[in-house]
């Protein structure tokens, strides 16, 4: 097994290195070499995405990956930003398939905003299309931009496009992904105002005619944002484009409490992964050793499932974590009264300890 680790900036460099402890802990035999992304990687060489960096992705079975971005680069032209660099990755990789699990742990359902009884065992997959969409389109206005902004322009436009092979894909994605759990399908589309859309409609509804056993339903984008908050227990799997994925695969992270909690997991048609938290680099609080590394280490179980073929090693993280939160451990963001509110490393030490077999040791 090879991984290549990109930690990339803010937060990232902290609950990687919590993850990589967690997974060193299940003493498999595995390769790992560790390169630099997103700004850390501009700043040393010129680019959020080195070919070194990009090479060694392309080499590895899976990358595990932390969060890219500063605010600090946000004058930087379009191609140079950090985030350039997961977008780079997901198409250079071919990865079409986002999955991003919203599930809400039992003792967390007090952490979300919602009322509890709406969330008390939620458990829905995101599938997002991640490699087309007005995400990959075609921007303009570039070459007259100054410092990533158009002063004097008088429009800028990019452009929305998905091809036939593109929704069949994600659609069989999204349909085998549903025998293995509740068998629905909410399609998410605006096909009353976007040709793409209708088009997409169409092409998943063909798709379903090989999934008889799977129920299909098709549900506008407005909705969809309105009933995720109204009863988002009435969904399973939810299959949508990039970009309103990126959205709802946000809004249905804060659904379970905290976004510090869900990992994902974003493949090519081999089954070849990234994985990464659902967040970004959170500038805000890198450095002070309070986040939360629980994404993170959830998506290391997600890649030794998907990629990897260890699911028993997967599934000692998944209770390792559950353990966790049950002897009452909580980082800032998860954190309420009566429970113990512990640090970044203190919360990566709590889990390689359960999975360990040690004595989980509460810190205040
Ligand atoms: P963010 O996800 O980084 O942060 C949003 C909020 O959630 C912040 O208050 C942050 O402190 C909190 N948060 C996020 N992860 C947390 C964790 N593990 N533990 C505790 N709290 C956590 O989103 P943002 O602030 O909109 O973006 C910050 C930077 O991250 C931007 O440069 C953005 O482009 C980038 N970003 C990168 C990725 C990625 O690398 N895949 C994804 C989203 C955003």
């Amino acid at each position: 097994m090879k991984i290549a680790i990109l930690p990339g900036d803010g937060i990232g460099t902290e609950i990687v290195r919590e993850a990589v402890r967690v997974l060193d802990a299940l003493e498999l035999r595995y390769e790992s070499e560790t390169a630099l992304v997103g700004g850390a990687a501009y700043e040393a060489h010129g680019h959020p995405l080195p070919d070194s960096t990009l090479q060694l992705a392309k080499d590895a079975d899976a990358v595990l990956f932390g969060a890219v971005g500063d605010w600090k680069y946000d004058k930087l032209e379009r191609q140079f930003r950090p985030e350039q660099a997961i977008l780079g990755l997901r198409k250079h990789l071919g990865l079409f398939a986002n999955f991003r699990p919203a599930l809400c742990y039992e003792q967390l359902t007090h952490a979300s905003s919602l009322k509890p009884e709406l969330v008390a065992g939620l458990d829905i997959l995101i599938i997002r299309e991640l490699t087309g969409d007005i995400y990959f389109g075609q921007p303009r206005g570039r070459r007259t931009a100054v410092d990533g902004h158009f002063p004097g322009a008088e429009e800028a436009f990019d452009t929305m496009r998905y091809s036939r092979p593109e929704i069949e894909r994600i659609a069989h994605v999204a349909f085998q992904a549903a025998r293995k759990r509740n068998k629905k399908v909410t399609s998410v589309d605006k096909a009353n105002v976007l040709e793409t859309f209708q088009f997409w409609k169409d092409v998943v509804t063909e798709v379903h005619a090989q999934y008889p056993d799977v129920e299909l339903q098709h549900m506008y984008v407005d909705n969809a944002a309105m009933q995720l908050v109204k009863a988002p227990k009435a969904f399973d799997v939810v299959v949508t484009g990039n970009m309103f994925g990126d959205i709802l695969s946000d809004e249905a992270a804060m659904l379970t409490g905290s976004i510090g909690m869900l990992p994902s997991a974003s493949l090519d048609k081999n089954g070849k992964g990234l994985y990464e938290p659902s967040h970004g680099s959170a500038p805000d609080i890198a450095g002070k050793g309070v986040a939360n590394p629980l994404a993170t280490i959830l998506s290391v179980a997600m890649m030794l499932r998907f990629t990897l073929n260890q699911p028993a090693a997967a599934d000692r993280i998944d209770t390792a974590v559950k353990a966790v939160l049950a002897a009452g451990l909580r980082t800032a963001d998860i954190w309420s009264e009566g429970t113990t509110k512990v640090g970044t490393r203190e919360m990566g030490d709590a889990v390689v300890a359960a999975i360990t077999g040690k004595t989980i040791t509460k810190t205040t």
